[in-house]
């Protein structure tokens, strides 16, 4: 098993560590290579490089972006990108999408004042700390104020997608996404499908948008997941990636680069993101 994590966030969105901390992790697990994927930013990567630089880690480049699918919902994608200096138009793009991110958190504010859990605007902030804000942010000043034990209590409540304080964001659809990706050089991988409705529609709608990727080797999924992925993958010609997610903000979460990434999968992707780089 080789020890790459192309699934991590950092501070500079939802997650509760530095990118340099989260690399610091990565290689105490004996990673390789892994990829920064925060929420509709690049901001961590610089740092993360360096770290790793002085690690042996090898650091792509990466974004998650949250698209919508009729009919399947909300979906996201991992973009997996070429040196910095390439992805100006990306940046814009996704700096759009880091401004509409205040607006929607104060309509999640209003909607949680109604439901009777009223939280202060400055307490988002603070979790934020000029980080992409999302709802993760939110569930922590949740349990802050006491309207809740834990941010997964939060989620289940008032935040899931569809919940009584969810407020759906304008974002891309997949196939802008999956261009948006392609224009910048990079190749676009469809995060988590075992999470969706319809993990299989989801993937074979990836696939005929253009998609290049599935992430298979997601967190902990247990072997016949795995392999069922591999076996879709195989038919539509969707390579495989794979992580952990992490966040730093749940208890039970994989540590950076404990995902279990079988050798025939970890080459093939050390060699795509090798030509990512070059
Ligand atoms: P946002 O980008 O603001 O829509 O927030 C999405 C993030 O919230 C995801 O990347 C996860 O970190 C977290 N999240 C979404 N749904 C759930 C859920 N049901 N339980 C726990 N965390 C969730
Ligand atoms: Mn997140
Ligand atoms: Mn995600
Ligand atoms: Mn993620």
């Amino acid at each position: 098993m080789a020890r790459l994590d192309l699934h991590l966030h950092s501070t500079c969105s939802d997650g509760r560590h530095a990118p340099a901390w989260v690399i610091r992790q990565a290689a105490a697990h004996g990673a390789e290579l892994v990829a920064l994927s925060d929420h509709d930013t690049l901001a961590g990567v610089e740092e993360a490089r360096e770290a790793g630089e002085a690690l042996g880690v090898t650091v792509v480049a990466a974004v998650e972006i949250s698209v919508i699918h009729e009919p399947l919902g909300e979906l996201h994608v991992l973009g997996y990108l070429p040196a910095r200096d390439e992805l100006d138009d990306l940046e814009l793009k996704l700096a759009e999408y880091r401004d509409e991110r205040l607006g929607r958190a104060r309509r999640t504010l209003n909607l949680l004042r109604d439901l009777g859990a009223p939280i202060e605007e400055d307490a988002v902030m603070r979790h934020a700390d000029g980080g992409v804000i999302g709802r993760p942010h939110i569930a922590r000043a949740l349990v802050d104020a006491g309207h809740v034990e834990s941010v997964q209590e939060a989620f289940d409540r008032y935040l899931h997608n569809g919940g009584p304080a969810f407020v759906q964001r304008s974002v891309l659809s997949m196939e802008e996404s999956i261009e948006l990706i392609h224009d910048s050089g990079g190749f676009a991988s469809l995060a988590h499908p075992t999470r969706y409705r319809e993990t299989e529609t989801s993937i074979e709608s990836f696939a005929a948008a253009g998609g290049d990727a599935i992430e298979i080797y997601y967190r902990n999924d247990p072997p016949d997941v795995i392999a069922n992925g591999e076996r879709l993958a195989n038919r539509l010609g969707l390579a495989a990636t794979g992580g952990s997610d992490f966040h730093g903000i749940h208890p039970d979460e994989m540590p950076p680069a404990t995902v279990p990434i079988p050798d025939y999968a970890a080459h093939r992707l050390i060699d795509l993101m090798k030509d990512l780089a070059s």
